[in-house]
């Protein structure tokens, strides 16, 4: 059961407790260091009351983590976080799928695989030139297990042969921005990957929007043509943000309808971002994504179900 009324939620912030409620969270599934029963349990013993299962451009851990939400009492949104394009940057947008994996996405997610399988390969060969032999290899030895590799996996690659002293040199020498392992090409349009969401009785929110690098501006036109494809939200807030950006951000949400989503991102314990702990949400804050009427079921979904199978 999600137990908050949604309209107090700002008063019910706890700076130590963070939010009953976190939409965007990785697994093992991706590219997170928990498993999706794991995940969950921490989210329960975190006393949140509904969470969303967002793994990178996959639904493999949504089963899992259901029969977890099930067995702990908390309500699991079935969701993923889509890699896709948008004038030549690589924007993630959050899926949230309360009947599941199905239809265009369903669909979609096959593509999604396969685009990252064959990525790999490409960021494999640019590693190589750089001097990291045997990439592919060394990416899946970290990656532990045969899921599709993502940027994190050759980032561990890159420090264990002692290229980059750490992760973050990792990606700001090679695999961030603009560098040569950041490969964007095979991922769809924004537009395309919305469709997918829209058609499937979802609901689709622009990730962590203050995490492009782009100006007021251009977020704005981001924003624009999101919803010109069906977009129906933004993560108003995600993690750990400054409160000026957060009211600035609520505006430009406002302003376009955008249901306001939130989550910490949280990959693996020991971050800054554990589950539920987020930024107070400004009290200008837009509609929050719980009450789209793709979601608005949420409110008495009896726990675990969510979902499963559908
Ligand atoms: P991918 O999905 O393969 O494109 O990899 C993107 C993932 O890499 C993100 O979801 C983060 O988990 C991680 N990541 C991206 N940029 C950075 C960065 N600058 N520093 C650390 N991790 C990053
Ligand atoms: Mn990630
Ligand atoms: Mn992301
Ligand atoms: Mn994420």
């Amino acid at each position: 059961m999600l137990r908050l009324p949604v309209t107090v939620l700002p008063e019910t912030f706890d700076a130590d407790r963070g939010y009953p409620v976190d939409l965007h969270m990785h697994s093992t599934a991706s590219d997170g260091t928990l498993s999706p029963t794991e995940l969950v349990a921490l989210c329960a013993r975190r006393e949140l009351s509904c969470i969303a299962l967002t793994d990178h451009d996959t639904m493999d851990g949504v089963d899992e983590a259901a029969r977890a939400a099930e067995y702990e009492g908390l309500t699991l949104v079935a969701g993923c976080e889509l890699s896709t394009r948008w004038q030549g940057i690589n924007i993630h947008v959050v899926a949230l799928m309360p009947g599941g994996a199905r239809g265009a996405l369903a669909e979609g997610l096959k593509a999604q695989r396969q685009a990252r399988i064959q990525r790999a390969e490409v960021i494999a060969e640019r590693l190589e030139k750089a001097g990291l032999k045997d990439a592919l290899a060394k990416a899946r030895h970290q990656a532990g297990s045969d899921r599709p590799l993502g940027r994190p996996d050759f980032a561990k690659a890159l420090v264990a042969d002692g290229l980059v002293p750490d992760w973050a040199s990792a990606f700001k020498r090679y695999l961030g921005s603009g560098k040569k392992g950041d490969v964007k090409a095979h991922w769809p349009e924004i537009g395309e990957a919305v469709g997918w969401v829209v058609a499937s009785g979802g609901v689709a929110a622009i990730a962590h929007p203050l995490r492009y690098g782009l100006t007021r501006r251009k977020r704005g036109l981001l924003m624009d043509d999101f919803c010109a494809a069906g977009g129906q939200a933004a993560e108003l807030v995600s993690g750990q943000q400054n409160a000026d950006s957060s009211r600035d951000l609520a505006r430009q949400l406002d302003e376009r309808g955008l249901y306001a989503s939130l989550g910490s991102d949280f990959h693996f314990p020991g971050s800054h971002a554990a589950p539920g702990s987020m930024s107070v949400i400004p009290r200008t804050a837009a509609r929050p994504i719980w009450q789209h009427p793709r979601l608005a079921h949420l409110g008495d979904a009896p726990a675990g179900l969510l979902g499963i199978g559908a």
